[in-house]
């Protein structure tokens, strides 16, 4: 395992301190916008009742850099970026006048390029290709997103630092109205790399680790370095200052309290600000392949949650956000609603994971005419 880094877990009482300082917040916020009593506290409860289906409970929150963290997907608090946000919420629930996002979040895939062969690559039938965008077409797409309002960024692939000179231009001369973070398996992300990346503006960096047995992770990932490129890019994403996000793909063998307690044990000993985990869906190399979990291992999954979340036992243990335990009770947040993913390929699809291939970027970008590229619904959730 990478070097142990101290937590920046706040403690209990700086916890529950925070929780009453953003509902404050939020509150005064709302109150800003709608001038009615009424109206807050309609918009209030329903943020509320979010909060609780995402985290399962009360939100554990990270500390860096001076910021606060209620979510992984969420703009730091305080900031503009994080109040923009929260009117965009609100603005779903009861319609204000302010200024919104558009998209809350987008997942683009800037390259094709990558060195390895997960076995569960959604991008599977892309790798390798030759590239689509020029890295001015990439800044230009990001830009015309930015204009739309666009909270957080996640910059993916292939493997994003393949492209990592010109992804470090895209973060630097982009404007600082979106955070951004960048998904990777942890290759070539040494020290140098994660200061440059801070400096450019970067705010987090998402590295996957889908077995704590080097071997295990190494077989999964298709690469004999796999294991060790994500403990270092742990370290250095860490000691640069950047935001560590630790991210898991479950699979049926790994569904339960056992491995899953020992993952989120070892992702907050790496220095995990947050961790994140994703089921197995059959897309890219998984399609048609038996994979989806059980309801049995989704039950599994989610008492885990619960516990690791807001057991007094598991205090220490980084924030864990789990997809498809909101999803299961809210329904999909992406497919256009909050969020979308761009493939390497430049074809926008619903996530990640449910690809719909409704059109090219460049195509709804330039078309003043929006009517006819609508993103496909989710058709799980
Ligand atoms: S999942 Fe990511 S790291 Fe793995 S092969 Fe696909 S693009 Fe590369």
């Amino acid at each position: 395992m990478a070097n142990t880094i101290s937590s920046s877990r706040p403690s209990y009482l700086v916890q529950i301190a925070l929780r009453i300082w953003v509902k404050i917040h939020i509150a005064f916020l709302a109150f800003k916008v709608y001038r009615s009593i009424k109206k807050v506290k309609l918009v209030f409860s329903e943020i509320l009742k979010i909060n609780r289906k995402v985290s399962g409970g009360k939100r554990k929150y990270a500390v860096k850099n001076g910021k606060y963290w209620v979510g992984l997907y969420l703009p730091p608090f305080p900031s503009k970026n994080f109040d923009r946000y929260i009117l965009t919420e609100m603005n779903k629930f009861v319609p204000h006048t302010f200024a919104i996002n558009s998209y809350q979040q987008v997942n683009f895939a800037i390259t094709t390029k990558c060195p390895m062969r997960c076995e569960h690559c959604f991008e599977w039938d892309n790798l390798n290709l030759h590239e689509t965008f020029t890295k001015d077409e990439l800044k230009l797409i990001i830009s015309k997103l930015q204009a739309k309002g666009l909270a957080h960024l996640s910059l993916s692939g292939g493997e994003p630092m393949v492209r990592f000179n010109e992804m470090l231009e895209l973060i630097r001369d982009a404007d600082r109205s979106t955070e951004f973070w960048v998904l990777t398996s942890g290759f070539n992300l040494d020290l140098s790399r994660a200061q440059k990346l801070k400096q450019a503006g970067a705010t987090g960096v998402i590295v996957s680790l889908d077995d704590i047995n080097a071997e295990k992770h190494n077989i999964f990932r298709g690469h004999n370095q796999a294991y060790q490129f994500a403990a270092l890019a742990a370290n250095a994403t860490n000691q640069a200052g950047l935001l560590l996000a630790i991210s898991v793909c479950v699979l049926r063998e790994n569904a339960n309290a056992d491995f899953l307690t020992a993952h989120a044990e070892a992702s907050t000993a790496m220095g995990a600000d947050f961790i994140q985990w994703l089921e197995p869906k059959a897309e890219g190399n998984y399609r048609g392949k038996d994979v989806i979990l059980t309801m049995e291992q989704i039950s599994e999954m989610e008492k885990a949650f619960v516990s690791l979340n807001h057991d007094a036992r598991y205090r220490h243990i980084a924030p864990i956000l789990y997809h498809g335990y909101y999803q299961r009770r809210l329904g999909c947040l992406s497919a256009g609603k909050s969020s979308f993913y761009v493939d390497s390929r430049g074809m926008v699809h619903s996530c990640p994971f449910c690809h719909s291939a409704d059109f090219q970027i460049m195509d709804w970008l330039n078309n003043a005419d929006k009517k006819g590229k609508k993103i496909s619904a989710c058709p799980s959730y």
